[in-house]
């Protein structure tokens, strides 16, 4: 007997139907979901509490190499001798006491067909979701030059720690009447408005006990994050003490002498008495191990749920990921964390992720008591992270120092805030 077209028709329907509305079992029957997220900091420490948050059901094994957390927000004050570094230091007690299991150790290999991490000491951890949270790792030797000894005369100071107390101590070693040289990096980098930041605060730093000084920004780009604000900020504050020399001037660093403290452009060659390399940057070494990572040395991912477009079960957020618009920050990291927290909850459950929306705010002290700030909202568009139009901007131009000065308590607020809630 033929099946008429509209029974056929029928029949497809109601089988669809009954398919979607089948739970699908993402874990075996009765058994916890096992999540493991690999990396404590602002990503994966805030990912690990918001997953134990959305369903207490959930085993989550967080694998952190390291037993206290340095924050790089603030770091920068930290250097120019406004603040503690124990002030940026964090333990995971808080987190740990969530009932999150802690692997104190380094992941070194996933096997995604398996769905297992591999620890440090061989140990094999299975999962049924696996969020990675690595951060960034230098790319050492792409600029010439610049391999890992290099960084201990010439410091990038891009990882919170010692390299921030090496940065430090170079700046108070240094004689009034120095020259100070930053190397800032092309796109994309973790926190784009950074380096900025730290040029103000070095500045801030030499203008009070080291006038003579000169500090001079080798950019390898023309543009930069709140360029308008900072540049304003520091014809007021700095004039005759901060140089900016953009990519078209020069700017690029194209290899550096650690030896001799040299810093060499395609226009010319700048000996420093103190220089601050930020080098290019790419996602954690985990992020390639685990075949997340594309050429670019980032990791793309579904704007939604932030699982990899190259490993189906990874999820990957903060500065390692690829997320559209978003910029690499700490902030934009506790976003992405609780929205993928969010998507795999629901995942190793069976259910659909919802769509999300994110939202970013950057604060930069551009002096101890002069802060600015960009903010931004973002939505899965286009299979990216896109920009909500006008729900974001920038500090108003021309405002009244104490508009500054409230941004400047907002910065700090918002750092005790954040590292509160992912730590505390
Ligand atoms: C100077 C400076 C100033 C900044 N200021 C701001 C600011 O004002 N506001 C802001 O929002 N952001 C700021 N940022 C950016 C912010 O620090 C980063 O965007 C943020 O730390 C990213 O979070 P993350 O979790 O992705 O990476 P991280 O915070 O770096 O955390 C990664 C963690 O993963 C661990 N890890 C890596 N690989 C492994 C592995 N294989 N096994 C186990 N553990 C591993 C590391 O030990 C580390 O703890 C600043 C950055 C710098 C450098």
């Amino acid at each position: 007997m033929t099946q008429s077209r509209r029974e056929f028709l029928r029949s497809a329907v109601a089988a669809a139907a009954s398919t979607a509305l089948l739970p699908v079992p993402a874990v075996a029957q009765g058994a916890a979901p096992r999540v493991v997220v690999v990396g404590g900091g602002f990503a994966g420490a805030s990912c690990a509490r918001a997953l134990r948050g959305a369903d207490p059901r959930i085993a989550v094994t967080l694998v952190e190499a390291n037993a206290t957390f340095t924050a790089c927000p603030l770091s920068n004050a930290v250097i120019a001798g406004l603040r503690e570094l124990s002030a940026q230091q964090f333990t995971y007690e808080r987190v740990a006491a969530d009932g999150i299991t802690l692997a104190r150790t380094t992941a070194t290999a996933v096997d995604a067909p398996a769905r297992a991490v591999t620890l440090a000491e061989g140990t094999r951890l299975p999962y049924d979701r696996l969020v990675l949270a690595p951060g960034i790792d230098i790319r050492w030797g792409a600029l010439p030059g610049y391999d890992e000894p290099a960084a201990a005369h010439l410091p990038h100071a891009w990882r919170a720690g010692e390299q921030t107390l090496l940065l430090k101590r170079q700046l108070e070693a240094m004689a009034d009447g120095g020259l100070v040289v930053i190397a800032a990096p092309a796109n994309p980098f973790r926190c784009p408005p950074g380096p900025y930041e730290r040029a103000s605060l070095i500045a801030h730093y030499l203008k009070t006990k080291k006038p003579r000084s000169k500090l001079i920004v080798l950019d390898a780009k023309d543009a930069f994050s709140k360029q308008r604000l900072f540049q304003s900020a520091w014809s007021e504050l700095y004039p005759g003490l901060l140089e900016w020399v953009p990519l078209s001037k020069g700017g690029a660093v194209t290899s550096v002498d650690a030896a001799t403290r040299t810093l060499v452009t395609d226009f010319g060659r700048h000996r420093a008495d103190v220089a601050n390399v930020i080098p290019p940057q790419k996602a954690g070494r985990i992020a390639k191990a685990a075949g997340v990572a594309d050429r670019s040395g980032w990791c793309p991912i579904d704007p939604a749920t932030f699982e990899s477009r190259l490993q189906a079960g990874i999820h990957v957020i903060g500065d390692a990921a690829i997320a559209g618009a978003m910029p690499k920050s700490a902030f934009a990291a506790n976003s992405q964390a609780k929205a993928c927290a969010a998507a795999v909850a629901r995942l190793v459950t069976g259910g659909t992720p919802s769509s999300p929306k994110l939202i970013n705010t950057c604060y930069s002290l551009v002096a101890p008591d002069y802060g600015i700030s960009v903010a931004g909202v973002y939505q899965p568009a286009g299979g990216q992270l896109a920009e909500v139009p006008g729900a974001g901007g920038v500090s108003p131009a021309g405002a009244p120092r104490a508009t500054r000065a409230l941004e400047a308590a907002l910065a700090e607020s918002w750092f005790r805030t954040i590292t509160s809630e992912v730590f505390g």
